[in-house]
């Protein structure tokens, strides 16, 4: 009996992390046991990837809904915007109109009208108009 093991055989179990002999080739677990537990966590990670989506997405349409509450050009406080659950780290892109940043939620947003006294402008957009920096309403 020989004692020599090909390379190709001598692996490393990606769930355990022990090295290992594998009868085949084409075996990536050290065990039935290990590949059960790792495909288990892929399909853990894969509906925790679609929770962390809908959550974003259920986010997104909060704000939008705050900021659809206030009339375009309206002048609001910050604090009156995420008493009412506006969270500021999300938007769905960032622009600029005459020179000011504007942070967008799909088809409205709002500019910093006052930095000192957080006041935030808020903008409605014309579907047609997100793209070219113009807005009316
Ligand atoms: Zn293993």
């Amino acid at each position: 009996m020989s004692l020599f093991i090909p390379a190709d055989y001598a692996m490393v179990c990606p769930n355990c992390e022990e090295a290992f002999i594998a009868k085949h080739l084409n075996t990536r677990y050290c065990s039935k046991a290990c590949k059960i537990w790792a495909n288990n966590l892929k399909a853990r990670q894969a509906v925790k990837k679609q929770q962390n989506f809908h959550a974003l997405n259920d986010t997104l349409a909060k704000n939008r809904t705050i900021l659809r509450g206030y009339r375009h050009g309206q002048i609001v406080h910050q604090d009156a915007l995420q008493q009412q659950g506006y969270d500021f780290r999300y938007m769905t892109y960032q622009t600029e109109i005459e020179g000011v940043p504007c942070f967008v939620c799909y088809d409205t947003g709002y500019q910093i009208a006052d930095k000192a006294k957080k006041m935030a402008k808020i903008i409605h957009f014309k579907n047609a108009e997100i793209d070219n920096d113009k807005f009316t309403n």
